[in-house]
């Protein structure tokens, strides 16, 4: 069959009226024969079985039986008439019964001939009665495209409102099948289908939406499943090695100066063998003509501050300058703090831009960055306004990625008539199944192991309850000399009921630790950047001891003598933020605690989530959790959800054959990139028909 075909818009079907096709786009986006083809069940009703009305248990589920009317009759009732059928099957007899449609389908109704009726049973007065059951004529039944599996499709109250019933797009299905003789072009190459036993297309899609059999239905859907995955694999995969052999980046050929003076005399710590790895990775990628286009994962506290400035030191050594886009102010602050320390024996300008930069400042910087003058940019958002211009940028590194969208990205990349190297770095672990569907188009460096001496956090639950004794742990622990977090959720939906436990809670706590023997900071999104800024200085310093916060201080942050984070109302936050709240702390030599607050009502997930991070502080194993209790499309919080689209695969479920799809997705571009080849054929055609209509951006943001 042509893909022409495949594009036919559905109207075009027999017997599938206009309005009801138009719903059909409008409701659920399906206007071609293609679409509709790819609307997959959501779930299917077991018709293999036939019971007997002597056997029908009262449990509400729908049954299937065989039998014939023998008597028909309207009854009048106060709010209105009923039609109630007598059927028999043999062993009993039991009612059908209609509210609506009365006429017609009194009309349609025929006596003695045997139907095949199913739906929900209902039990009343010691008989059965089924209500608006679905029925054929058994002879019908034996006829048509029938399966025993019945596909229940996805719907809404519009559809349904408008006429079109699952049944009417099981009989659309069946008519779109009919027209079909031929049959569906296979999409995938032959060897690939038999190495993998794979069905064919056409009885994938056949059996999916008319299984014979559970076990039809499991290798359709397998077919399909794999197909989906291998296609987004393929259009990852291809981007990749097309930008690895188009887009040219500039090489940075020399290891010099600012990187060997620094790497000799300066470091302040040892590296750990991640941090080499991932830096030797980097090297390697700056070194060849391609772009660099690598996401550097590394739990919070990994260490990847020094890894993205020791590339920037490769930049500067081969006379480009370099900067790092971080998602807040605070955050920007601090990498500009730690970043000019580093730099502090070196011969390296180092600026910081951000909202708040005044203008004269601005304005130098502006200058600064076009003359050269100045070799590392640190800022916010505002480093993609288009008044910054860089003389030459030759990498761009951006901090804590899931807060900026895959646009903005994109937008640092075109800073320059020639793309800058891109290094993406983030503290959220994205297990590695999903990094690989959805950053599949990037190089991942994985820093997989943390600075040596690191104490563990010891991670406890405690109910609202034991509230005094939190805060006599956390006297003790001020008593130490050390500094303390207390964490409220600030959730947009109800934020200003959040904003007053926000303040309520400061306003306790500032009761139970008065002045002047303690001091407590409080930072919260609505405050002005530089009331901000004061108080989180205040408590760098050491000249406050407590620092009641929402979730600003998430990402990022490094206080190393802070050692316990408090989090209240701990159910709230979900487990990748705990998880990032957690990181806070533990970032000194002192042994380090997390203490999560609770009501005693908690959900099961809640329950999931606090019991995970009770149990363990990897990062990875982590966010496995979390993927299984929220999906993908939470997981990179709101700005990707919706991260992949999927229409029959699911990310978690279906790991595994994502892996192999990955694996053979690879293995084909590997030995034939253009898919030139006779046995690539349909794949090629595949993947074009992909990109025009289904381009791999609509997966993804
Ligand atoms: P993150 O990966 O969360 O951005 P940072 O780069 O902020 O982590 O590093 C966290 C802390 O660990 C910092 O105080 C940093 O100086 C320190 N650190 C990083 N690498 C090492 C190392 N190899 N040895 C000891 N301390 C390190
Ligand atoms: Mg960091």
């Amino acid at each position: 069959m042509t893909t022409n075909h495949l594009q036919t818009p559905i109207d075009r079907l027999k017997g599938l009226w206009p309005k009801r096709a138009e719903m059909l786009k409008k409701e659920l986006g399906v206007s071609t024969f293609q679409d509709l083809l790819n609307l997959f069940p959501n779930r299917y009703l077991d018709r293999t079985q036939y019971y007997k009305i002597a056997d029908l248990q009262p449990t509400n589920a729908e049954v299937q039986i065989v039998g014939k009317i023998t008597h028909i009759k309207t009854v009048e009732q106060q709010r209105g008439k009923r039609l109630v059928a007598t059927f028999t099957d043999g062993t009993l007899n039991m009612e059908l019964v209609w509210f609506r449609g009365i006429k017609w389908i009194r009309e349609s109704l025929r006596l003695n001939i045997p139907y095949v009726i199913f739906g929900k049973t209902k039990f009343f007065n010691g008989s059965f009665s089924m209500p608006h059951p679905e029925m054929e004529l058994l002879e019908d039944h034996e006829r048509s495209i029938r399966s025993a599996m019945q596909p229940v499709y996805p719907s809404t109250e519009k559809l349904i409102n408008s006429g079109v019933t699952n049944r009417v797009l099981n009989s659309t299905m069946q008519q779109l099948f009919l027209e079909s003789k031929h049959g569906f072009a296979e999409t995938l190459p032959k060897p690939l289908l038999e190495q993998l036993k794979l069905v064919s297309k056409s009885e994938a899609l056949f059996n999916v939406h008319f299984p014979k059999s559970q076990a039809h239905l499991a290798r359709a859907q397998y077919r399909l499943k794999f197909e989906e995955l291998f296609y987004i694999q393929l259009q990852l995969i291809r981007k990749n090695l097309l930008h690895k052999s188009k887009i040219r980046g500039y090489p940075f050929e020399k290891i010099g100066d600012n990187f060997n003076n620094f790497f000799s005399h300066h470091l302040p710590f040892e590296l750990t063998e991640a941090q080499k790895r991932v830096i030797k990775e980097i090297r390697n990628d700056l070194g060849s003509n391609a772009q660099m286009n690598r996401l550097l994962q590394g739990d919070v506290g990994s260490g990847k501050t020094i890894v993205a400035f020791m590339s920037m030191l490769i930049a500067l050594d081969n006379g480009f300058q370099a900067c790092l886009m971080a998602p807040t102010e605070i955050l920007s602050v601090q990498h500009f703090t730690g970043l000019s320390e580093l730099s502090k024996r070196l011969n390296t300008n180092i600026e910081i831009l951000t909202g708040s930069t005044k203008t004269s400042k601005r304005k130098e910087i502006h200058k600064k960055l076009e003359n050269g003058e100045l070799d590392i940019l640190i800022g916010t958002h505002a480093l993609l306004e288009d008044k910054v211009k860089f003389k030459n940028l030759g990498l761009a590194i951006v901090d804590e990625q899931h807060r900026f969208g895959v646009e903005q990205r994109s937008k640092l990349w075109h800073k320059n008539d020639y793309p800058p190297h891109v290094l993406v770095m983030t503290a959220t672990p994205i297990p590695r199944t999903l990094a690989m569907s959805i950053y599949g188009d990037l190089d991942i460096s994985v820093i997989d192991e943390l600075p040596p001496g690191r104490k563990d956090i010891k991670t406890v639950h405690r109910y609202d309850a034991n509230r005094l004794k939190v805060f006599h742990f956390i006297r003790d622990e001020i008593s130490k000399g050390r500094q303390v977090y207390i964490v409220y959720p600030l959730i947009q939906e109800s934020e200003t009921m959040d904003y007053k436990d926000l303040m309520d809670g400061y306003e306790s706590i500032v009761r139970e630790f008065p002045l002047p023997k303690y001091q407590v900071s409080i930072l919260h999104g609505q405050m002005k950047p530089a009331d901000k800024e004061y108080e989180m200085n205040r408590f760098v310093k050491g000249e406050t001891q407590i620092m009641v916060a929402t979730t600003v201080i998430e990402v990022g942050v490094n206080i190393p003598n802070a050692s316990v984070m408090i989090i209240e109302s701990a159910e709230r936050f979900g487990l990748s933020q705990l998880h990032q709240l957690r990181g806070r702390v533990g970032r000194g030599a002192e042994q380090s605690y997390c203490i999560l607050m609770t009501s005693y009502k908690l959900s099961a997930d809640a329950k999931t989530r606090l019991q995970t991070m009770v149990r363990t502080s990897d990062g990875f194993e982590i966010a496995e959790v979390d993927l299984k209790l929220r999906g993908p499309g939470d997981l990179m919080g709101t700005q990707q959800s919706g991260v992949l689209n999927l229409r029959i695969a699911d990310i978690v479920k279906d790991s595994e054959i994502l892996k192999i799809a990955r694996s053979y997705a690879m293995q084909i571009l590997k030995a034939d990139p253009n898919l030139s080849s006779e046995e690539n054929i349909p794949v090629k055609n595949t993947y074009s028909q992909l990109v025009k209509y289904r381009n791999i951006w609509n997966y993804i943001s």
